[in-house]
């Protein structure tokens, strides 16, 4: 069962990330690993994933959802890990559920970065609105809106049809120095800096 969500309720402490943990880039799996131990950040576990709050949200709502085996990338996936996409997907969705109760207005996509900065495998999932403090730069942003952000279902499929994930370091490296550009379908307006962007953003809620 996936326990209630509520982004502001923090109930105790949060534990944060420290040298003694390991490198910064190894963070995400300490969650994996210890999930009680951070109740303050995790939204949901059980025997084969972790869902938890990003410390750093790009979105309203931007959780990432991490399985509790050791998995460094996308590229250490095997066939055998497809029902774990499965179940990180069927996480996914039951969380954006609660959400849509009380947001009923945010969109959702879910998927990971071509090009991850954290070890440890990694799902997001992402609100649409991209109102957030932590949205900051060009990266960020086409990090989430360009093909640098792999939908789940296309990562499910090509594990599926071709047996690995495979990404080029080339063109994701570009993807990530696009001009920006609104990403609502309807609009893709395109914009000098990110405080324009931002503002524009606003103006979609
Ligand atoms: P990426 O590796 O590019 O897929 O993104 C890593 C995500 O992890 C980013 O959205 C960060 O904001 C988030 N992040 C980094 N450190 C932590 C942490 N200690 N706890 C939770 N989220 C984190």
């Amino acid at each position: 069962m996936v326990p209630d969500f509520d982004p502001h309720g923090l109930a105790v402490e949060p534990h944060y990330h420290t040298a003694k943990d390991g490198p910064w880039s190894d963070a995400l799996f300490e969650f994996a690993r210890f999930p009680e131990r951070h109740m303050a950040d995790v939204v949901f576990y059980d025997s084969r994933v972790v869902a938890i709050r990003d410390r750093f949200p790009k979105a309203k709502i931007h959780l990432l959802i991490i399985p509790r085996e050791r998995i460094d990338n996308l590229s250490a996936l095997l066939p055998a890990h497809l029902s774990l996409l499965e179940h990180m997907q069927t996480v996914a969705a039951s969380l954006i559920e609660q959400q849509l109760h009380t947001n009923p207005s945010l969109s959702f996509r879910t998927g990971f970065h071509a090009l991850p900065s954290m070890r440890q495998v990694h799902m997001h999932v992402i609100s649409q609105d991209f109102v957030a403090a932590a949205l900051k730069t060009k990266r960020h942003w086409n990090s989430f809106t360009s093909p640098f952000f792999l939908g789940s279902k296309t990562v499910y499929k090509m594990l599926r049809e071709t047996g690995r994930i495979t990404v080029s370091k080339v063109d994701n490296e570009e993807f990530l120095k696009r001009d920006l550009r609104c990403h609502h379908a309807s609009c893709k307006l395109p914009f000098r800096n990110m405080p324009l962007l931002k503002t524009h953003l606003e103006s979609h809620l």
